[in-house]
């Protein structure tokens, strides 16, 4: 990366991946002002757009590998440079010539079981429906009103199958009729995309597509935002669009339709925390607190920094994959404003959120002192 030609071919790139706007960047500093890297480390979004636009991107550093695609910077900047669509770029040429540095290395491994086991977390294909042994849980078939689609993370993880369990629970309590694509179903690939590797993603997306379409998917339930995402607002580019909900905005509308009475008592103090890809990307943010506001007992408070201000739990951007040294985990400071007012449950709706929060617990002091709960899992007690 070090002559003229190469950095003609890096300005090519950014261009060819939408990053033209990168040019309309006039130094301001408001990303910088915003992004949560500032309150952990040294990193500046306006220097990494300077470099961009005259192709001296230091393609070898870390720095463009730390965005989480968060959402917070594009929203404050006059100009509309789209920070985390030329940033991708950047990292798509990186992806390319196969440069990662030490912490993004684990990437290569995610790449090899996404091509191998349709997931990211080195588990077997054939054991992906297994979360939902002895659950009541049927496979799909054409002619059901739902497909749930739980993604990788609820698939496999023992933590997160809890979740996959408890919207499982919830789905036949209020006699939903659904099925799940088990072994057949590819992670979305929603996050290896965002590492700058469109090969990947787009084979994943091209599998469950064809999968979608021969099994006569018409509305897929999601947990995660990132699944929400992508079927959402990036499989349209494959000419299908799907009806895609996500399950904080489904199990409100089974409580709103009295397909679920919740009864049970739940005197606990919750904060919502609101998932990158749920509310800034998608606008999602009254849903799941009016679900919340539904259980008995529960009192709701907010944190500093909710809804369109939330403070990015460090997971998207395939940062989820990434080493993130202690001092620089942006949940551990997100765990600390939950604490600070008093919540003795801190929910949100997203597996990446919820991983990063219950690291932070076992790391901070007062971590004792507060649950960390998927916003199912609160509504499944209380029925
Ligand atoms: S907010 Fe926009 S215009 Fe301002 S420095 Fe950042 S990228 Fe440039
Ligand atoms: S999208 Fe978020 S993490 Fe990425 S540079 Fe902007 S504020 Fe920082």
């Amino acid at each position: 990366m070090e002559n003229v030609a190469d950095f003609k071919e890096i300005v090519d790139v950014i261009k060819a991946s939408g990053g033209e706007a990168f040019k309309r960047c006039f130094q301001c500093g408001l990303c910088d002002v915003v992004c949560p890297w500032n309150r952990v480390t040294d990193f500046s979004m306006r220097k990494i757009v300077r470099q961009a636009t005259f192709g001296f991107t230091e393609i070898e550093s870390e720095d463009i590998w730390r965005c989480t695609t968060c959402g917070r910077c594009p929203q404050q900047c006059p100009r509309d440079v789209r920070q985390i669509e030329s940033g991708v770029a950047l990292r798509r040429i990186a992806t390319e010539y196969g440069v990662f540095p030490t912490p993004v290395k684990p990437i290569r491994t995610v790449r090899a079981s996404l091509v191998g086991e349709g997931n990211p977390i080195g588990e077997q294909r054939k054991e992906r429906a297994d979360w939902a042994k002895g659950l009541s849980v049927n496979t799909f078939t054409e002619g059901m009103e739902i497909l749930y689609f739980p993604g990788c993370y609820l698939s496999y993880d023992p933590r997160l199958k809890k979740v996959a369990a408890a919207t499982a629970d919830i789905l036949n309590r209020a006699g939903v009729d659904f099925g799940i694509l088990g072994s057949k179903e590819n992670c979305c690939g929603e996050s290896i995309r965002k590492t700058g590797d469109e090969e990947v993603f787009r084979r994943l997306a091209r599998e469950n597509i064809k999968t979608f379409i021969d099994n006569g998917v018409k509305k897929i339930l999601v947990s995660s935002p990132h699944c929400y995402h992508t079927f959402k607002n990036e499989y349209p580019e494959f000419m299908v669009n799907f009806e895609v909900v996500h399950m904080s905005q489904y199990v409100f509308e089974l409580i709103e339709k009295g397909r679920i009475e919740l009864t049970g008592e739940y005197g606990k103090k919750v904060t919502y925390h609101d998932p990158c890809y749920l509310g800034r990307h998608n606008g999602i943010y009254d849903e799941p607190r009016e679900a919340l506001k539904k259980v008995p007992g529960l009192e709701l408070n907010e944190m500093p920094e909710s809804r369109v201000d939330s403070l990015c739990c460090g997971g998207g951007g395939g940062r989820i994959w990434m080493e993130t040294p202690k001092g620089e985990r942006f949940s551990d400071l997100r765990l600390e404003q939950a604490v600070g007012i008093g919540a003795e449950v801190l929910a949100t709706s997203c597996p990446y959120c919820i991983t990063n929060f219950e690291d932070s617990k076992l790391n901070l002091e007062q971590g004792e002192a507060i649950e960390i709960k998927d916003i199912t899992e609160i509504i499944q007690e209380a029925l």
